[in-house]
């Protein structure tokens, strides 16, 4: 179809994540490739406008078709915490490690375990942006399992499968995620546009 589009993002997993899920179907390219080298603001206070501050700063800055997306780890009995700050939880370090401890510490003792991961895609496109939402629901565990994935991944089980999302084959996370949930809206959008 010919269509190219810029996804404001450096983070190698999830270019490497999307493109899995976009099998050659449309043309991303990332910020490198259109020479974006600085840190895009992300000072909003929610996770969709995070998005739209996102897709919104290339499409004036670069005048570039682009969508943008931003992710965050909502627990239930922590009043959706970390939420969009989930990157930056335990300090502007933005590290993991550290974000996980946190979140597992807050959790001790608490039974209502429930979380959900939720990722809100916004896409600029002609002048006109339109949000796509994916949400899974799961529940945290009490401490690390598993070696792959990134960010919570080794804390957080799915509803429905006997493994973290860090244990999980990349293929499977990546046709069951929130981050694919918003993206297959996402496609099925464009490819009727
Ligand atoms: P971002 O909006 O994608 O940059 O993500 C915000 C935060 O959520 C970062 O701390 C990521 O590590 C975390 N995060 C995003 N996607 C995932 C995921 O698929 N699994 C686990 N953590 C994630």
């Amino acid at each position: 179809m010919g269509m190219k589009i810029v996804f404001a993002t450096n983070n190698a997993n999830k270019l490497r994540e999307i493109n899995q899920i976009l099998a050659g179907k449309i043309e991303i390219i990332g910020l490198n490739a259109i020479g974006c080298h600085e840190d895009i603001p992300e000072e909003e206070p929610t996770i969709e406008g995070n998005a739209r501050a996102k897709s919104l700063y290339v499409y004036e800055h670069y005048k570039h078709n682009s969508f943008a997306d931003d992710t965050g780890l909502e627990v239930e009995a922590l009043d959706g915490r970390p939420g969009v700050i989930s990157a930056r939880y335990a300090g502007e370090g933005k590290d993991m490690k550290e974000n996980i401890k946190k979140v597992l510490a807050e959790m001790q003792g608490i039974e209502n375990r429930r979380a959900r991961f939720k990722t809100v895609i916004s896409l600029m496109i002609d002048g006109h942006e339109t949000q796509f939402e994916g949400i899974i629901e799961g529940e945290l565990l009490e401490s690390e399992v598993g070696e792959g994935g990134f960010g919570y991944d080794p804390i957080f089980k799915p509803f429905g499968y006997d493994q973290t999302f860090a244990q999980m084959q990349s293929e499977l996370k990546n046709k069951i995620s929130h981050r694919a949930i918003a993206m297959n809206k996402l496609i099925d959008f464009l490819l009727k546009y």
